[in-house]
């Protein structure tokens, strides 16, 4: 939209404070210092999802660029440390694996560790592949230290990978009072509707419920599921992903805490879906993803509330959500981010990652003076992209289980995949190849603990990975495992850590 030609884009409206709202306000007003007038519009009363508690990695760098204060942020959300997720019952009942954040092995030469684990797998010389992973064996251990480094060659390696649990209202608070003193304007009350230009249809002002108009030129959609801008006002169209991903509804409980700390999330398979647990400080966060066809509400509640660590301490919540994207994430002169953009269930913690994601797109093609069409859709196409490799990642979780207890398992682990996961899956299974994707959130040690975890081995391995005789291979294993075993043994308990480091 040009308000008159040749002037900055100057007024940014978002709409929303949950999650999505707070951190574009948060990363917008640290982008331009005050440059651009920045407002965000909420409603108490429709309130936030507020569940988005587990994170990968990079949310690291998020609060880094913020300059918030590592220790002073998980102490003002009760944060704690995760290094990865522990999948339970997924493959088969009974089955464990850990998909984590860290690499696994030592590469030798030119070949990656997991080509010699394959051999010796293959020969049944070989303990489960968690055994060879720094951050496995700190999660099995329960501990924790930010200092923790794997060996590589002759030295240490890089730093431990790592990401956080917290509480997402505290969170969304914390980068509320950052905002604001930045000079972020924040208006309370029910937004109506939009009113867009007759000529092309970009919306102009938010009118309020008490008649105020909030004027803009670029307004930023965070309103949540709904998708009050990008959907209500503009139609831009839903992409629609259930055939994949079948999970519509998930229900939520907080209980108390219990002991031991455990520095990872854990996903639980149920019958018709999966249970979330993430450990706070003040309490465990858990819920319930499943599938409405298979399972109801009532069942699926009951599923939950038996399978809590400590007492509930709220009653269970319900959400529901349709899996897929918007057609458009930047349609007009509205962008969408958050859940009005689109939804994957949290099974790998992705959500808060994509907000973090769209808005350095969002940065990096900002308008100056108009909306220039094709920054556009650049930025549209490497959204789509990217939620599209997370979506195969996710897929790939029910994919390969080789569950049969129930109609939901039977469903999608024969059900059509997309062919780029097709293709992927093929590759490994045969020789161990792992294909990395353009815009791949998750890089190859993701795809090789998942798809080991859940049971798929390659038939064969690189043929580099043949040059050491069986016995050097077995020692070479042998080595790492145990090297990385006495690493993590020596690391601090992860709730001391917490207690030393980062006490809410
Ligand atoms: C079951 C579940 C579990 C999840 N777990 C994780 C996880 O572990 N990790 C992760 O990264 N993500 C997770 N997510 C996703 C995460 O919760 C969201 O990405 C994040 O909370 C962002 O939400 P949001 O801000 O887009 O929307 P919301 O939290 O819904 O906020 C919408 C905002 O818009 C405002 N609003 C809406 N309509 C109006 C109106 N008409 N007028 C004024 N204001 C309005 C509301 O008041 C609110 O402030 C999970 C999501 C679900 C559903």
């Amino acid at each position: 939209m040009n308000p008159t030609p040749a002037q900055p884009i100057q007024r940014i409206v978002i709409l929303g404070g949950g999650s999505a709202g707070w951190m574009a306000a948060a990363a917008l007003s640290h982008a331009f210092h005050s440059k651009r007038s920045i407002h965000v519009v909420e409603s108490e009363a429709i309130g936030t999802v507020g569940v988005g508690e587990a994170t990968i990695p990079q949310m690291r760098a998020f609060n880094h660029a913020l300059g918030l204060d590592e220790s002073e942020f998980l102490r003002r959300t009760q944060g704690t440390f995760k290094l990865g997720i522990e999948f339970v019952d997924w493959g088969q009942r009974g089955e464990r694996y850990m998909h984590t954040f860290g690499g696994v092995g030592r590469d030798l030469g030119l070949a990656s560790f997991h080509h010699f684990w394959v051999r010796m797998r293959n020969e049944g010389k070989a303990l489960p592949l968690d055994a060879y992973a720094l951050n496995s064996l700190m999660g099995e251990a329960n501990r924790f230290s930010r200092e923790a480094r794997p060996v590589q060659g002759d030295g240490p390696g890089s730093p431990v990978s790592y990401a956080y649990h917290f509480d997402a209202g505290l969170y969304a608070a914390t980068l509320r009072q950052i905002s604001e003193a930045r000079g972020v304007r924040r208006t309370e009350g029910k937004v109506v509707r939009a009113l867009q230009r007759p000529a092309d249809g970009f919306v102009t002002a938010l009118l309020m419920e008490n008649g105020e108009q909030i004027e803009g030129d670029l307004f930023i959609d965070c309103s949540g599921f709904r998708g009050m801008l990008i959907e209500d006002t503009l139609h831009t169209g839903y992409e629609d992903w259930t055939h994949w991903l079948p999970c519509d509804r998930a229900v939520a409980v907080p209980c108390g805490s219990v002991a031991p700390l455990t520095p990872f999330t854990r996903a639980t398979a149920r019958t018709a879906g999966w249970q979330w647990r993430i450990p706070l400080q003040h309490r465990i966060g858990n819920g319930h993803v499943f599938s409405s066809a298979h399972i109801s509400e009532d069942e699926a509640t009951a599923q939950l509330l038996a399978n809590l660590d400590g007492p509930a301490l709220a009653d269970a919540r319900t959400l529901r959500f349709r899996t897929g994207k918007r057609k458009k994430m930047w349609h007009k002169n509205v962008v969408a981010m958050g859940l009005a953009s689109g939804f994957l269930e949290p099974l790998e913690s992705t959500s808060l990652y994509l907000i973090q994601s769209s808005l350095s797109r969002l940065i990096q093609f900002f308008p100056d003076t108009d909306f220039h069409q094709p920054d556009i859709d650049e930025h549209n196409a490497q959204a789509d992209e990217e939620f599209e490799r997370i979506r195969d990642f996710i897929i790939l979780h029910y994919h390969l289980t080789r569950r049969e207890d129930s109609a939901f398992w039977r469903q999608v682990r024969t059900m059509a995949i997309p062919e780029s996961l097709s293709r992927k899956v093929q590759a490994f299974a045969h020789a161990g190849r792992l294909h990395p994707a353009q815009r791949d959130l998750f890089s190859d040690p993701s795809w090789l603990q998942v798809m080991v975890g859940q049971g798929l081995v390659p038939q064969r391995n690189h043929p580099l990975a043949d040059h050491l005789s069986g016995a050097e291979c077995e020692f070479f294993l042998q080595h790492v495992g145990r090297q990385l075993q006495a690493i993590a043994m020596k690391l601090p308990d992860h709730a001391d850590y917490v207690r030393n480091y980062c006490t809410a």
